[in-house]
């Protein structure tokens, strides 16, 4: 039964049983396990461009399905994967499974898009992940252009020569490098200048201010302006409402990812509703 604290206050949800229990796991072990057990799979969240009328794009997304308590999410196991190391043999995998997705789905006629997939600074540490993914795309057979790195602000400014040498080497080969969750840690903006990136998503937290907080809404349209003069892409990210949306065209953003289209989807989702935004080349 659940425990009470105050007056009939419940203590705690489902999301923190199943923490909790995690903890009392061996993590590491039961992360080891999902990956050799399949464990692990990717959903794919379509990407709008509001003016064009279609998919512009994907982010792969990773989940976890656990036995017993069933579905954890990447908040809560992507930490852990960090501390662990598993990271590294876990985003191979991220990077060489999204790649092969995108790649079928162009062979099966669907118009060729960028995929994101997300890095964790570990990855970057370990000297090898330019030719991780060199390997991953020359397997699948994915042009680097159909390829989307997504670091975090804390990534990109980390003035570790590994990482700048790294994302050159990779940019050199047509992959392309977008910042995740912008405006949410510190960023210089010389150093964005110098950083090979092609596009900036706007963080939710921002998004979600829209219609309520005044000064949200002169953050997003100095980001977009900042995005358009520096020549970069720009993408918002939870968008969820159609006041949201309105706002953002207004201030001419209109590449949007948010459930107000689509949430992350598995591929056979994809495959099957047969998106009219999806078309056929
Ligand atoms: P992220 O890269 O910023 O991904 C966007 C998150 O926002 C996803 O959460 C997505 O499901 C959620 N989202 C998208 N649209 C909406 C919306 O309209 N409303 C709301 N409320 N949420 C929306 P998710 O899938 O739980 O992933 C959380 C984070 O876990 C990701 O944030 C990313 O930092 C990390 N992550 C996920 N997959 C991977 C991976 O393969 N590798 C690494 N290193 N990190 C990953
Ligand atoms: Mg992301
Ligand atoms: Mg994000
Ligand atoms: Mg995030």
């Amino acid at each position: 039964a659940a425990k009470k604290s105050g007056k009939g206050q419940i203590a705690f949800c489902s999301e923190d049983m199943k923490n909790r229990v995690l903890e009392k796991m061996s993590m590491t072990n039961s992360l080891y396990r999902a990956q050799e057990r399949n464990e692990l799979h990717l959903h794919y969240q379509p990407q709008v461009s509001t003016v064009a009328k279609e998919i512009i794009g994907f982010e792969a997304l990773l989940r976890w399905n656990h036995p017993t308590l069933g579905a954890v999410s990447p908040t809560v196991f992507i930490p852990i994967a960090e501390r662990t190391g598993l990271i590294n043999s876990i985003g191979e995998w991220v990077l060489l499974t999204a790649c092969a997705q995108n790649k079928a789905w162009q062979d099966a006629g669907f118009k060729p898009v960028p995929m994101g997939v997300n890095l964790s600074l570990e990855q970057f540490r370990n000297a090898n992940l330019e030719n991780i993914i060199k390997k991953c795309l020359a397997e699948t057979g994915l042009e680097p252009k159909y390829l989307e790195l997504e670091i975090t602000e804390g990534i990109a400014m980390k003035e570790s020569g590994d990482v700048t040498r790294c994302l050159r080497e990779l940019k050199a080969i047509g992959v392309s490098i977008s910042i995740d969750d912008f405006g949410t840690e510190f960023s210089s903006l010389s150093r964005l200048k110098d950083l090979p990136v092609d596009r900036l998503k706007i963080d939710m937290q921002f998004i979600q201010g829209i219609s309520v907080n005044a000064k949200d809404e002169s953050i997003i349209t100095v980001m977009i302006n900042l995005a358009k003069r520096l020549g970069l892409k720009v993408i918002a990210e939870g968008v969820e409402t159609a006041v949201q949306l309105g706002f953002l065209r207004a201030e001419n953003c209109d590449e949007i990812q948010g459930y107000y289209y689509f949430k992350p989807l598995s591929s056979d989702e994809i495959e099957k509703n047969n998106f009219e935004l999806f078309t056929k080349k």
